[in-house]
């Protein structure tokens, strides 16, 4: 029988969740619900030193903000294999049980090195010119651990109480291979491979263990996760060997790191490009740092997570702009780059660009009037929802809406200076005062009407609409430059507009 399609996103709550890792996420949400399987929240807090307040909360809102939630696991519901806290299955002996079985079977042994001895060992390798200091195949036999004492010496250091961890025995001089859904075959040497610790001294188990044993316990199906656990691959495939369970070790892919925008190097959480790192604000109470997050810098989560489904994944065509429904559908693990993919801030913003353009007027006001509001603004719905529609076509960001359009709101008091200069003269400001007089006369004041007035009114007086145009969206904005200018005219209205205009010629004196 075909496994049930099981993926489970794993973090450590040492830190908010950052771009890179919500990728993941979404790859492992997209594939398990292509399959109509599930999508796990496992939490590996087995480092409780880098255990940071706040972290695990921080990644349950961020999943929840983007949309890809897990149907099981914490902060989502206990599914049949709670508790999904690595700390909480420790205390109920969930990894110990197999680190015994491995030393029974002789593939793990107790290691009772204390830290100077392991920094004398690193020490000598070095002297000696070893690249890569390891505990190894080779090294531990000069180290002090079970296959070195004699079994009366391991258990006089037990009955002491002396502290030790398990080590995993690796062979000397063997080929491990094991297939990666994205990269193929890897093959690696066990001389390459070090006796990863699997038991910590105080009981806690490694994530080399602990993973494992979860993945088989919540039977797993992939394991995704990023590329810099690919070193650690090998390990794992020996230890699922050694518990004899192979055949329930779930397939493996390495995701493909995410890049600077210049292509050098690792995307960091420090990133200059001005685009956040993390997808909700994070405050990191250890470091005192703080980091924007895209929610808070106006991104819509559809426009997030479109953008990080392109970060390494191509489903091949042009297509850019996806539905999570379409992700689903399309998404395969066969089509993620080896190669590393480039972050591209102006390429992210453009995404944000068009889900905005899709958003409806009515949707953005619901957007936009909370700022609206917040500047001590009253303004109609209908009056808010033809701002939006005017100005939505150059925005990538319904935070930038404000700054484009405060002169909807409020009249001006001043007056692009630049313009003025260059265009207001004795005729083109008599021209403005004509056009004021002209509008007091229409009945019905349409972007049409507006255009074919203020023509007629230059052709009057012998203008060129051009040379009046920029003056005449002045006096009515202050500002240059702005959406489709009888548009404009026709929302403000015919009263304001008149006003705006006499106001103008009052205030330069015409
Ligand atoms: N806890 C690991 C991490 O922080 C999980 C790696 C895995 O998915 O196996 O990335």
């Amino acid at each position: 029988m075909e496994k049930r399609v099981r993926l489970r996103f794993a973090p450590s709550p040492t830190g908010g969740l950052h771009m890179g890792g919500v990728r993941t996420a979404l790859f492992c949400y997209l594939f398990a619900k292509k399959h109509g399987g599930d999508f796990i929240l496992r939490i590996e807090d087995t480092d409780q030193t880098r255990y940071v307040n706040g972290a695990e909360e921080y990644i349950i809102n961020s999943l929840k903000w983007c949309g890809i939630e897990p149907n099981e696991g914490v902060g989502f519901g206990d599914g049949p294999h709670a508790p999904y806290r690595q700390s909480e299955r420790k205390e109920l002996g969930i990894y110990k049980k197999y680190a015994d079985q491995l030393i029974a079977a002789g593939h793990a042994y107790y290691a009772f090195d204390t830290s100077e001895d392991l920094d004398a060992m690193r020490k000598r390798l070095e002297a000696a010119k070893v690249v890569a200091p390891q505990y190894n195949a080779v090294t531990r036999q000069t180290m002090r651990n079970s296959l070195t004492l004699s079994e009366d010496e391991v258990k006089k250091l037990m009955d002491a109480g002396t502290s030790y961890v398990i080590r995993l025995k690796v062979p000397r001089n063997e080929e491990i291979r094991f297939h990666d859904i994205i990269r193929g075959w890897v093959v690696v040497n066990s001389t390459q491979v070090d006796d990863k610790v699997l038991l910590k001294s105080d009981g806690m188990p490694t994530y080399h263990l602990a993973h494992i044993v979860d993945d088989i316990e919540m039977e797993v199906s992939h394991a995704v996760r990023g590329e810099e656990w690919l070193p650690s691959a090998p390990s794992h495939v020996l230890i699922y060997r050694y518990l004899g369970m192979e055949d329930k070790m779930p397939l493996l892919a390495h995701l493909p790191l995410i890049l600077k925008p210049d292509g050098n190097g690792k995307l960091s959480k420090r990133d200059k490009s001005g685009l956040p790192m993390f997808p909700l604000n994070w405050y990191d109470e250890r470091t005192k740092e703080s980091y924007v997050g895209y929610r808070e810098s106006g991104f819509f989560p559809e426009a997030f997570i479109n953008m990080l489904a392109l970060l390494g994944w191509n489903p091949g065509g042009n297509q850019e702009i996806m539905s999570k429904e379409e992700l689903i559908n399309l998404f395969s693990f066969e089509r993620v780059n080896k190669s590393g993919a480039k972050f591209d801030p102006e390429k992210t913003k453009w995404f944000n660009q068009q889900y905005l353009r899709q958003k409806s007027d009515a949707e953005l006001v619901d957007l936009f009037m909370p700022i609206v509001k917040e500047k001590g603004i009253t303004a109609e719905p209908k009056f808010v929802e033809g701002v939006c529609r005017l100005v939505k076509e150059k925005a990538h960001f319904v935070n930038e809406f404000w700054d484009n359009s405060v002169y909807f709101f409020t009249a001006p008091t001043s007056y692009d200076a630049e313009v003025l200069k260059k265009r207001l003269n004795e005729q083109t400001g008599n021209f403005i005062k004509e056009v004021a007089t002209a509008y007091a006369g229409l009945n019905s004041f349409t972007a049409l009407e507006t255009e074919a007035t203020f023509k007629a009114t230059a052709e009057k007086l012998g203008i060129g609409a051009g040379q009046v145009m920029q003056l005449f969206r002045v006096s009515i904005s202050g500002v240059g430059g702005g959406p489709a200018l009888f548009e404009m005219i026709e929302l403000l209205g015919k009263e304001e507009i008149i006003n705006r205009l006499q106001t103008f010629s009052k205030n330069n004196s015409l």
